[in-house]
């Protein structure tokens, strides 16, 4: 029956996956079993998911170092609040060793290119803060090739000062510092490259690798010296892309734009950016209409290092998400919907977990539950029911006190397990009602034994027997003993005369 199957799925390890919907369980059952352990239903879908072909797109294998070329450092500017960052972001765009080239009002695209008189580029990237870059690092992404640690040389190393240099180090990216606001009068960059010092960033010349540069962002003093140092530390790093072949990038900026719809700005890692190019990022796609440099102008192509804005998304990718070329339209449409799948999979196999756990759980309480009441069987179960009222029975019924609640003791015996169990089941609706209870002492099959007689005795109780047959001696013993002795092959008439032999032992109407 129904609440048996539960109770066995709830018991026992049920592996959904396994379930299939023309199992002999029926899928109300599973439902149930489901809806009950507080599980999500969904194993349909679930069977359906094993042995996916990976149809996701991936990076490409490191690059033949004969391909490689060097590419611009990108930059990262950090520090405490207040002490410059975006002061110096804004004299690097405007001053006049960025590049002019196009004349464009420089736009905020999320990054922007320097250009040094002597030719050598940076990349810049112009959101400052803890924030942006935390993001990135969250999703493994690391775009920064060095990071520009902005300390105020009137206000010291700070919170926020420690906490970036926590980050450089952890996600293993080398350290400018700035020192900044030199034009202020209390300015002490002295002291500012002595603070740095408990926090394990050596300077130059206190025999460390670290360049401190004395800027004035507001004033713009300094800038190409720290944009010099940059490119110093730029090239000791030896960083190297290959500009050949699918493009590889990152997301580090997005948004939806009125008159070109989802706009990204793209660092590119890997590869030569050119319009029509078929893009995925996350789970969206693009076919590059248009690209656009910070000055917002139309570009044709960006390489390794480069910032652009790329025009043609379906939908909006996140920032931080990695951008890959892919051969075709058809192919990009099919890694979007291979990842949505994914997600919805990966969602699945928590929910999976979870509702493992749930049945862990539950079937621990159940097994807890189970041992309490009934680690023997369900005919045990009585007896301790019987065991645990036992002292209801200390007495004779005689002797218990008139306040006590009249009770008949019974002991049942029946051929088969399902004829005492009948028994039992009309007895249990029945005495639920009566001012008398029926105390189901001892319950089993077979012929009335000694044993019996003597239990039924010893509790002043009756045996009703049902297709059971009593020995001569038997029927003497319970004879000689009093022990009222009743056998039937018809289960009504033994009902009957339990049902008058408990209304016996009701006082009498007055
Ligand atoms: P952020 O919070 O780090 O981005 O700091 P801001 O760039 O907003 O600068 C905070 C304040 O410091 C502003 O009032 C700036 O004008 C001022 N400031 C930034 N750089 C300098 C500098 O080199 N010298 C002086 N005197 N003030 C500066």
């Amino acid at each position: 029956d129904f609440d048996h199957v539960l109770e066995a799925l709830l018991n026992t390890s049920v592996d959904l996956d396994s379930l299939e919907p023309h199992s002999v369980l029926e899928e109300r059952w599973i439902k149930e079993v489901v809806t009950r352990s507080g599980m999500k239903f969904r194993w349909a879908k679930l069977s359906e998911s094993k042995e996916r072909p990976n149809r996701d797109a991936h990076c490409r294998p490191p690059a033949d170092p004969a391909h490689l070329v060097s590419r611009p450092p990108v930059v990262t500017i950090m520090g405490h609040v207040d002490h410059g960052k975006t002061t110096l972001l804004d004299s690097l765009r405007k001053s006049q060793i960025v590049s002019t080239e196009a004349g464009g009002i420089t736009q905020h695209i999320g990054a922007f290119l320097v250009q040094l008189p002597t030719g050598e580029k940076i990349t810049f990237l112009d959101t400052p803060g803890h924030a942006a870059f935390s993001s990135m690092r969250a999703r493994g992404a690391n775009a920064t090739d060095i990071l520009i640690l902005v300390v105020a040389a009137d206000d010291g190393v700070m919170n926020q000062t420690v906490e970036s240099i926590q980050h450089a180090k952890r996600a293993k990216v080398p350290l400018i510092v700035a020192v900044n606001k030199c034009d202020k009068p209390q300015a002490d960059p002295q002291k500012v490259k002595q603070e740095l010092l408990a926090h394990d960033v050596v300077c130059e010349e206190f025999g460390g690798d670290v360049q401190a540069i004395h800027i004035s962002a507001l004033k713009g003093d300094n800038l190409l010296a720290l944009a010099e140092a940059t490119v110093t530390l730029a090239e000791v790093l030896e960083l190297k892309a290959d500009p050949s072949g699918p493009v590889e990038g990152l997301v580090i900026e997005s948004r939806t734009d009125k008159g070109r719809g989802p706009v990204t700005t793209a660092i590119i890692q890997r590869g030569t950016l050119k319009r029509g190019c078929v893009l995925v990022a996350g789970k969206s796609w693009a076919k590059v209409r248009f690209l656009f440099d910070e000055n917002g102008q139309a570009v044709t192509e960006a390489g390794p290092s480069a910032a652009v804005e790329v025009v043609g998304w379906k939908e909006l990718p996140s920032a931080g998400e990695s951008i890959l070329e892919v051969e075709s339209e058809q192919r990009a449409r099919e890694v979007v919907e291979w990842r949505s799948q994914e997600k919805e999979q990966q969602k699945l196999q928590e929910e999976q977990s979870a509702i493992e756990l749930k049945q862990k759980l539950h079937q621990e309480e159940y097994r807890q539950e189970r041992e309490r009441m009934t680690h023997l069987s369900w005919r045990q179960r009585r007896v301790a029911m019987y065991l645990a009222n036992k002292d209801k029975f200390s007495s004779r019924p005689s002797e218990r006190a008139q306040s006590e609640q009249l009770s008949l003791p019974l002991i049942i015996k029946g051929d088969v397990d399902g004829s005492v169990e009948a028994i039992l089941s009309i007895l249990d609706s029945y005495d639920a009602q009566q001012q008398c209870q029926l105390e189901v002492i001892h319950f089993g099959i077979g012929d009335i034994s000694e044993n019996d007689i003597n239990m039924a005795d010893t509790f002043r109780g009756s045996i009703y027997g049902f297709n059971v047959a009593a020995s001569r001696p038997i029927e003497q013993l319970a004879a000689k003993k009093g022990v009222p002795l009743r056998l039937h092959r018809v289960i009504y008439k033994l009902i009957d005369q339990l049902k008058d032999e408990l209304s016996s032992k009701l006082p009498p109407l007055v």
